[in-house]
């Protein structure tokens, strides 16, 4: 029925999207609407309209390549992943698993086998949070959570909205209100992306099948202690904390290796000590926690026990301990039907593969508070990413397309899941 995806049409877009970039000395850097960004999706859309899908975006520069099934009036099944990268990245995180889905549907078109739904391949606006600091900026409209009032207050670094940015390409801005999808327009959706681990490598596996998205939950932690002369001030007099925020640093760890679910991680990564200065105790410090889990009850379980500890570290210390929370997401659980459709599409084509968790999020985070679904993962060599360092093997990638497109055809001539 479909022939086997051609690694090297995977690799002739890749390469091409990859000469869309801003530091070519250094990795690729490709940030929303950049000059180069924008260069990549004319690239992009020019392609899709090559393979015979129609193309169109909405008000936040999502792009949707269509490749119209025999009864369009049907909810289509999309695929899809974004072309965006953080500074100095690879050139795969995002790009697989859009151009997986071109060369997906250009197997579906080239088989001529009939079909019902619609099935479109989406680039995503802007996954990585790099110019506006916050993620999936274009699946999060979609699932309703980002308004245009928002866009006024998202700000670049040097101080343009993403409101601005987006009237000065001429996107429609008075049919924002459109991009939210209700539940039911979209049948499901699969995103076909690299592992970003090196579970797949060490097992060599070339398709993973993920059963879930690992939510992340961040706070923002003041500790305040006794800002002071560093020989001036004995060890059994101080109120140090950085310290005190070591110590929460490594606890949290703790807490994050003992825990029990399938699968978690907890880090601290940024942190701005006050004053900053060798000779003085810091007064002040404030860091980042980031925590990610599998099941929501357990990550909730973690954040307790670390507040209880956090109550015994402000007593033994005299320090105070402030925990802002800036988001508690919930993990997203991936479709049983279309795990069972990819699992068998997999079996079919006598391609191994492993059921996975993906720790880091995804577009299909969002996409999945309004349809059904699941994602492919191809392996990351030695799990790097968001490095130049990035590397999957382009045969591989054609592997996971082979059962991505095989379960999209099968979706899109599904009635109901
Ligand atoms: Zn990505």
């Amino acid at each position: 029925m479909l022939n086997r995806a051609k690694a090297e049409n995977i690799q002739n877009w890749i390469e091409k999207i990859n000469t869309y970039n801003s530091t070519p000395e250094f990795g690729t850097t490709r940030v929303l609407f950049t000059e180069p960004e924008i260069a990549a999706r004319e690239y992009v859309k020019d392609e899709m309209r090559k393979l015979g899908l129609a193309v169109r975006e909405d008000s936040i520069g999502n792009i949707f390549g269509t490749l119209v099934g025999n009864n369009p009036e049907l909810a289509p099944v999309w695929t899809g992943s974004h072309i965006d990268t953080v500074l100095n990245a690879g050139m795969f995180d995002g790009m697989a698993g859009v151009v997986g889905g071109m060369e997906a549907l250009r197997l579906i078109k080239e088989s001529g086998v009939n079909f019902d739904r619609s099935i479109e391949v989406i680039v995503y606006t802007s996954e990585e949070p790099t110019r506006f600091g916050l993620c999936c900026l274009g699946s999060r409209a979609m699932a309703g959570h980002l308004t245009l009032e928002d866009t006024k207050k998202l700000e670049d670094k040097d101080g343009k909205t993403l409101e601005s940015v987006l009237k000065e390409l001429g996107y429609n801005l008075n049919k924002f209100e459109d991009i939210p999808v209700k539940k039911g327009e979209v049948f499901a959706a699969v995103e076909l992306h690299v592992e970003q681990n090196n579970k797949l490598e060490k097992k060599g596996l070339p398709v993973g099948i993920v059963k879930t998205i690992c939510a992340p939950t961040n706070f923002t932690v003041e500790v305040t202690g006794c800002q002071s002369h560093a020989g001036g001030t004995s060890m059994e007099d101080r109120r140090d904390a950085y310290a005190a925020s070591c110590e929460i640093a490594l606890i949290l760890e703790d807490l994050a290796l003992k825990c029990s679910s399938e699968y978690n991680t907890a880090t601290v990564g940024r942190v701005e000590v006050i004053p900053n200065a060798v000779n003085v105790i810091p007064g002040k410090v404030r860091f980042s926690i980031d925590i990610r889990d599998c099941e929501f009850e357990t990550k909730v379980e973690l954040i307790e026990e670390l507040k209880k500890e956090i109550r015994k570290i402000e007593d033994k210390r005299g320090v105070q301990v402030k925990l802002i929370n800036e988001n508690n997401d919930i993990p997203m659980k991936c479709d049983a039907t279309i795990l069972n459709i990819l699992r068998n599409s997999c079996e079919d084509k006598g391609i191994p593969y492993d059921v996975m968790i993906s720790g880091a999020y995804h577009d299909s985070m969002f996409v999945g508070e309004f349809t059904p679904v699941a994602m492919v993962f191809v392996p990351s060599k030695n799990g790097i990413s968001h490095s130049p360092e990035e590397w999957t093997d382009f045969k591989d990638i054609a592997l996971g397309v082979d059962v991505l497109a095989k379960s999209l055809l099968e979706l899109a001539n599904k009635k109901e899941l």
